[in-house]
């Protein structure tokens, strides 16, 4: 059976949350079944074990996750970029534009060296903004970033567009229209 058809089968999608109108994808299913879940991991393990990333950066809150999980299995390190306010040493910060609003992320400012090979992971990209800022961040601190990585792609926002049209490399596992 095909791992990617797999995964996709246990996403469960939540209509009209958190506002109307939104079709939440909800991997919390990937998460709480431990076949589906190593299934899920293996797959970013084998995509990344040969190109030796120096560590995995995770985007705030699922991407830490996964994240942390495929930096244990490769053993290298695992750099948390968090949402604005909750990193204790000093930052740096990229802010972005949300549909109403905007949004910070942060990185601890010795949290990758320059030249590093990072791959940067998150569960999901909409719009691509909060990719786009973790890369930002990243490449601000001198780190090549080798890929971004998410389970899910919603290519109708357009955001795994902007983001490959800005340069970045990305990898993802399931679509949802
Ligand atoms: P973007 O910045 O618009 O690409 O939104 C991506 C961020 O929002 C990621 O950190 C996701 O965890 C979160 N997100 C947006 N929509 C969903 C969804 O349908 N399911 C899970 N996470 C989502």
């Amino acid at each position: 059976p095909d791992a990617a058809d797999y995964i996709r089968r246990h996403i469960r999608t939540v209509p009209d949350w958190p506002l109307p109108g939104v079709q939440f994808r909800d991997i919390t299913p990937l998460l709480s079944n431990p076949r589906v879940f190593r299934v899920l991991i293996d797959q970013f393990v084998h995509r990344y074990f040969d190109q030796k990333p120096t560590a995995i950066a995770g985007l705030d809150a699922r991407g830490f996750i996964i994240g942390s999980v495929l930096a244990y299995e490769l053993n290298i390190g695992f750099v948390p970029i968090r949402k604005k306010g909750k990193l204790p040493f000093s930052t740096v910060e990229e802010s972005y534009e949300l549909e109403y609003g905007s949004a910070t992320v942060e990185i601890h400012s010795d949290a990758v060296k320059p030249g590093e090979r990072i791959v940067l992971i998150d569960d999901l990209i909409a719009t691509g903004g909060t990719m786009l800022a973790g890369a930002r961040l990243l490449q601000r601190l001198g780190a090549e970033i080798i890929e971004g990585a998410a389970i899910v792609d919603l290519p109708e926002l357009g955001g795994s567009a902007k983001l490959r049209a800005a340069g970045l490399a990305l990898f993802t596992l399931v679509d949802f229209e």
